[in-house]
């Protein structure tokens, strides 16, 4: 294994590849910041680690050596291929040369609720690997990502405010997260138009919702989101059937007022509603 003095060599911001859009490569050049992502995964001897979009290595410089197991998941061909005979030798990294939107995690791990999860990731499909990631059972033990500032803040900022909406209910409902880092544009080459933010996602353990209650809370999510503009009880009217009088039984037993419009409801809200409407149609089909 490498010790952490002996990190392997980035190439210069000069001598990186010629970065391709379609993939979304902005590689990050700065080694301070690149040092502290790494540590903020918190990687020990015993982890299995996987990496998505490791590019030239940015991060996977700070992690190689550090963890028992190091996944590499890259789709680029070229950059694949150099980080397969960059790892040759050593044989706690493995290179998986896919889009990651198509790996399981069984694929890369015997035990997915050990495995942490780390990657400046392709700004375009952040969204699709969120929920990769979290829309399953086991969750990963920690999920460590750079993603665009606005994204961070849409998981992040509470209800109410502009950005708060599907994102944010989907993500906090199933774990904690936090903002590690903002990140300027000038740290990465070349320098991309938006600026970034690393975010540290733990998923609760052991899960607090069963997955029926998770299927349950993602329809809600997706009726209440889909039409923000209306009141949460037209929503739940429109979507549901619920007559005038079933929601009002609903708002009286939840001790919720449903008139507000869906973004202004805590994630912990929407659970409680998701819950209600659960059990009131399996009343329902009993009757
Ligand atoms: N980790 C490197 C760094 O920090 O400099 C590169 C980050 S760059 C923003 C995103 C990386 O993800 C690129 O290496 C790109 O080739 C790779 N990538 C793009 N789409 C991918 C996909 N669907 N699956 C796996 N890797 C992908």
């Amino acid at each position: 294994m490498t010790s952490r003095r002996e990190l392997r060599q980035l190439p210069y911001p000069d001598e990186l590849p010629r970065a391709k859009r379609s993939l979304g490569q902005n590689f990050l050049v700065d080694a301070n910041i690149q040092r502290r992502i790494v540590d903020s995964l918190e990687p020990g001897p015993d982890d299995e680690v996987m990496e998505i979009g490791p590019g030239v290595g940015a991060l996977t410089r700070h992690l190689a050596g550090r963890v028992r197991r190091l996944v590499l998941v890259e789709l680029d061909n070229g950059l694949a291929a150099r980080l397969q005979a960059e790892f040759a030798g050593d044989p706690s990294v493995e290179v998986i040369h896919r889009d990651v939107l198509e790996v399981e995690l069984e694929d890369v791990t015997d035990d997915p609720a050990s495995l942490k999860v780390i990657g400046n990731i392709p700004y375009n499909i952040t969204t699709p690997i969120l929920f990769s990631l979290l829309e399953r059972r086991p969750r990963p033990r920690e999920i460590v990502l750079m993603v665009q500032r606005e994204v961070a803040d849409r998981i992040l900022e509470p209800e109410g405010s502009k950005t708060y909406g599907a994102l944010a209910v989907g993500v906090r409902s199933v774990a904690d997260a936090k903002r590690v880092l903002n990140v300027s544009r000038e740290a990465f080459r070349p320098i991309p138009d938006v600026m970034s933010s690393v975010i540290r996602i733990t998923p609760h353990q052991p899960p607090r919702l069963e997955p029926h209650e998770e299927i349950a809370l993602r329809n809600l999510t997706r009726a209440a989101f889909g039409q923000r503009r209306k009141q949460f009880q037209r929503i739940l009217r429109d979507a549901y059937h619920l007559s005038p009088e079933q929601v009002g039984e609903l708002e009286a037993k939840l001790g919720i007022d449903l008139r507000d419009r869906p973004e202004t409801f805590s994630p912990e809200a929407f659970i409680r509603i998701a819950n209600s409407l659960a059990s009131h149609r399996d009343t329902e089909a009993q009757r």
